[in-house]
């Protein structure tokens, strides 16, 4: 496919309608691009002004790197292609293909131009997509138009049979037509648009995808040797996987259409013998070139991480990076991303979601065994994430540029983080009659990053779990960490068993029996701890240098640290005590002679009596985010650090940060005054914190009488002001990480999310208390007809017989699919014993999601079994597949202890059990969305 000659022309119809009004039909022959580079004349009609450029746009775009001959894949399937989303990696993937999300910006402006664009012709409002990687705006039927004007996205990989393979590689610049463009023209140092234009339909500047410079889209400023030049890929630089790092590969062929089956034959016939893994075509493979300089990233997102914010993340790392180095991890595991990019020297990695993700990511590390390992930093989503807060990630995510996150990223520092094996076993000296129902005898990990736990804490997490599978909106880490510190509420804790937790236990640490000490002290619950943090950024060891008997805690000593809790101390927690410091130790023996609540690294489990040994495993190496500079501020070059900082400080109410925050003088307008405060000049911001709090104690004053003597919030935070091309705030964790002088100069703006914003009016919801949506679980349930609804023995029958019609039938007539026999068997249960998918997948598709857990109870045999851990033990995959898809809890034991990946195990499906584990894995991240703060 050669580059189209006639699309430079249609390309320009698309400024032709930016400036339709004023430049009616006019046409311009526009300077002849051999001549170039030359200033092309400048007209008052930025479409004709830009005819030049245009054509050499597209010129320079993809058709620089050749672009490949179709594949035959990609022709075939040419007129139904998908519109996609995500990344292509399969080996049709199409060259320069844009990724698309949903967009809802305003204005009506259509990327192809309106000679190209259909969707004044569907007489209707139009959905329109924005690709992620270049920020162009198509409506949605206008993205095949793309091909007409041949503009392809920035190309992320390059072919490996191209004739051009041999020359020096660079990255050309991705040259875009812009609207709206931030920052200033890096020719003429100016902006880009005036105050009022602001959805104007002219292309004010053209800016490049990759190194994100901009130029006035005028020839005095962006000239025609600039297409030409290579591309730096912009500040990021250092951690962008360049596109010619990638290749694709592709399968030798001989004539098109016969080799293409014998492949796949072959294929398949390689892929049963070998197994998944080495059996398995990669079409891309990494060819880096190593440069000492350079510290290149693989980002890996979980995208249901807090509320979803890890969805909207994703689409910004595919703005500042190379699509191909950032991962959905629902789109599969972290496994093949490492494995292919396992080459690469100085590989660093950014770990975005929960402690869970991290985990998930150290696990995978580990069973690859790369070396030198690449470091892991984490960009935290939703709450809790103490391994996050420890290594100075924070302990949320706002709103801080992604652009920041990459520098923090970049610069980190390589720390160890000691990582521990926990082998469960059977007590041998228990009988039978302690086993309780509901116990297992297996841990649901068996390593941890963080901590181990057995006793209260386990015991709320159980709980919490419990009922949020039958009321997943209300639960929430907040709800959890109420139920928790109010522990003494939990009466039916108290009165089970688990109360005289020092009765049922035994513990030995480095040889040493701790056992009395703990009879003495009657803990409820016992922490072994690798990490400072605990439950949400608690600090259970408490601070260094106020204990003699204890060294202080480190990550990567090799130490645990034993920690008892009574409910006191508990309840201390919360306000800044720290539990009862036992012991630190290399190694220990756990024996519990009765079922106990036990959890780790927050997934708990009931562990029938056991014997359990704590080592150290293994140290992953991580990173730290680092304080900007030892102690001088950003631009200590200019300046001397003044001694003594005098600073205004103003308040921003939530309202109008939402309502402004693009805009930093208005949002600097709208800010009120709180007072002044004094600090020294190289103070961080918790220094600076204590001096804003003591505003509020100080003798009535002046401010006292002014409308904003509204209290300070104890919720507020800093915002940098001056950093970034907008307002950010910073986390609270991450406030001893920076500088008064680095967010502010004269003046520090603060959040206050309880002050009544200027704008807001009082009857207006505050919008830092949205309502959580309750939705109730739709229940399909077809209308009773005439006839009295079919009795629920008819369905069970028709399931049984594998009637598809039937059932379909007795559904309709108003059956109830919820239906169980007398042993509690659903319909799903009997679709799974008789293997039918078809009936499986109707059930799926219409009967209420508490079809999926629903619990066999059968006296006799497999009593608890759901009808995953059936279709698990029978070995039917497909049906597998669709119940875990459909949401099936991978978590549930049945009354042997087993989860379903436990069933496939003993019925020796290893790859069944593969895929389940990898399941199981992700389902434990995907909690990591339901524990985000209200
Ligand atoms: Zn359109
Ligand atoms: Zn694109
Ligand atoms: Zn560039
Ligand atoms: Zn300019």
């Amino acid at each position: 496919m050669e580059p189209r000659d006639g699309s430079p022309e249609a390309r320009s119809s698309d400024s032709e309608s930016a400036s339709a009004s004023s430049s009616g039909s006019e046409r311009d022959a526009g300077p002849e691009p051999d001549k170039a580079p030359r200033r092309l004349n400048k007209r008052r009609f930025p479409g004709l002004r830009l005819f030049g450029h245009r054509k050499a746009i597209t010129k320079s775009g993809l058709q620089h790197l050749a672009p490949p001959p179709p594949t035959p894949g990609a022709l075939c399937s040419e007129p139904e292609r998908q519109v996609r989303s995500t990344v292509d990696w399969s080996e049709s993937a199409t060259y320069g293909e844009h990724i698309w999300f949903e967009t809802n910006v305003s204005g009506d402006f259509c990327y192809v131009g309106e000679q190209y664009c259909v969707a004044k012709m569907l007489q209707k409002s139009v959905s329109r997509r924005k690709c992620a990687a270049c920020k162009i705006v198509v409506h949605t039927p206008c993205i095949e138009q793309l091909e007409k004007i041949n503009f392809r996205c920035k190309p992320s990989f390059r072919e490996s049979g191209s004739r051009n393979i041999r020359e020096p590689t660079f990255v050309r610049h991705h040259w875009v037509h812009r609207r709206r463009q931030d920052g200033k023209c890096r020719h003429c140092g100016k902006g880009f648009q005036q105050k009022f234009t602001f959805h104007s339909k002219e292309i004010v500047a053209i800016s490049c995808s990759w190194c994100k410079q901009a130029y006035h889209s005028k020839v005095s400023c962006f000239m025609l040797q600039q297409i030409e030049e290579p591309c730096s890929l912009g500040v990021h630089a250092a951690v962008v996987i360049p596109p010619t790092w990638i290749l694709r590969a592709r399968r030798p062929q001989n004539t098109l259409k016969a080799s293409k089956k014998k492949k796949r034959a072959s294929f398949k016939r390689k892929s049963s013998k070998k197994g998944p893994e080495e059996g398995r075509w990669r079409p891309f493979i990494i060819r880096p070139t190593p440069s000492p300089l350079m510290k290149p990233l693989l980002v890996f997102v979980n995208p249901k991480s807090g509320g979803n914010q890890g969805a909207k993340i994703i689409q910004s790392f595919l703005w500042y990076l190379n699509p191909r180095q950032v991962f959905d991890l629902s789109q599969g595991g972290p496994k093949e991303a490492l494995e292919m990019y396992r080459k690469v020297h100085n590989l660093r990695i950014l770990a975005c979601g929960g402690d869970g993700t991290v985990g998930w990511i150290l696990s995978t590390l580990d069973q690859l065994r790369l070396k030198p390992p690449p470091p892991v930093a984490i960009l935290p989503l939703g709450t809790g994430n103490d391994l996050a807060r420890t290594l100075n990630w924070g302990g949320g995510y706002t709103d801080e540029p992604v652009s920041k996150i990459l520098s923090h990223v970049e610069e980190g520092n390589v720390v160890q983080l000691d990582r521990w094996d926990l082998r469960a076993e059977p007590n041998p000296d228990a009988g039978p009659e302690e086993r309780e129902e509901g116990a297992t005898d297996r841990l649901p990990l068996d390593v941890f990053n963080n901590y181990f736990s057995l006793g209260f804490d386990a015991h709320v997490t159980l709980e919490f779990h419990e009922s949020r599978e039958a009321n997943p909106e209300k639960f929430n880490s907040r709800f959890r960490n109420k139920m928790f510190y109010a522990g003494t509420a939990f009466s039916d804790f108290l009165m089970g068993s688990s109360k005289d937790l020092a009765k049922h236990i035994r513990v030995v640490c480095d040889g040493t029996d701790l056992t009395p000490k703990i009879q003495d002290l009657k803990p409820q619950c016992i922490v072994f701890l690798n990490i400072p943090r605990y439950c949400a950024g608690t600090m259970p060891w408490g601070h260094p240098g106020e204990h003699h008997d204890f060294e202080p805690q480190r990550h990567d000593d090799g130490y645990l640290e034993v920690i008892g809790f009574t409910m006191t101390s508990l309840a201390a927690l919360q306000v800044g005590g720290h539990g009862e410091r036992l012991t630190q130790c290399r190694e220990v023996v756990l024996t519990t002679s009765k079922a106990i609540p036990v959890q780790v690294d927050g997934e708990p489990c009931k562990l029938a009596a056991s014997r359990i040994r704590i080592a150290l495993r293994n140290q992953a190496t991580m990173v730290q985010k680092a304080k900007r500079r030892s102690a001088a501020p950003l631009h200590s070059d200019q300046q001397p650090v003044p001694e003594q900082l005098r600073i205004q400080v103003s308040r921003v109410s939530m309202h109008d940060y939402e309502a402004l925050h693009y805009d930093k003088e208005q949002l600097k307008e709208a800010s009120v005054p709180l007072g002044t405060v004094v600090v020294p000049g190289d103070s961080d911001l918790e220094l600076c914190r204590a001096h804003i709090e003591r505003l509020q104690q100080e003798p009535e004053g002046a401010g006292a009488k002014s409308p904003t003597c509204q209290k300070l919030s104890p919720k507020w935070c800093f915002l940098d002001a001056t950093t970034a091309s907008r307002f950010y705030r910073i986390d609270r964790a991450q406030e001893h990480l920076n500088y008064v002088t680095e967010i502010a100069q004269d003046e520090i703006y603060i959040l206050d999310p309880e002050l009544l914003g200027a704008s807001a009016r009082p009857d207006l919801p505050t919008p830092t208390s949205p309502l959580p949506p309750s939705p109730c679980s739709p229940t399909l349930r077809s209308l009773p007809g005439d006839a009295p609804p079919p009795k629920g023995e008819e369905l069970i029958e028709a399931a049984k017989r594998n009637n598809f019609c039937k059932l379909q039938e007795l559904h309709r007539a108003g059956g109830d699919l919820m239906h169980r026999d007398e042993q509690s068997r659903t319909l799903l249960h009997h679709a799974v014993s008789t293997g039918s998918k078809e009936v499986v997948r109707y059930l799926l598709d219409h009967a209420p999601p508490e079809i999926l857990d629903a619990v066999e109870e059968n006296p006799c045999s497999h009593s608890g079994e759901t009808c995953l851990h059936q279709a698990a033990a029978l070995g039917r995959r497909t049906i597998c597949h669709y119940i875990v898809e459909a949401g099936a809890s991978l978590m549930k034991t049945d009354q042997q202890g087993d989860t379903p990946r436990q069933r496939a195990e003993k019925a020796q499906d290893t790859e069944l059990a593969a895929y389940l584990e990898n399941r199981q894995h992700y389902q434990m991240i995907q909690r990591e969305d339901q524990e985000t703060a209200v």
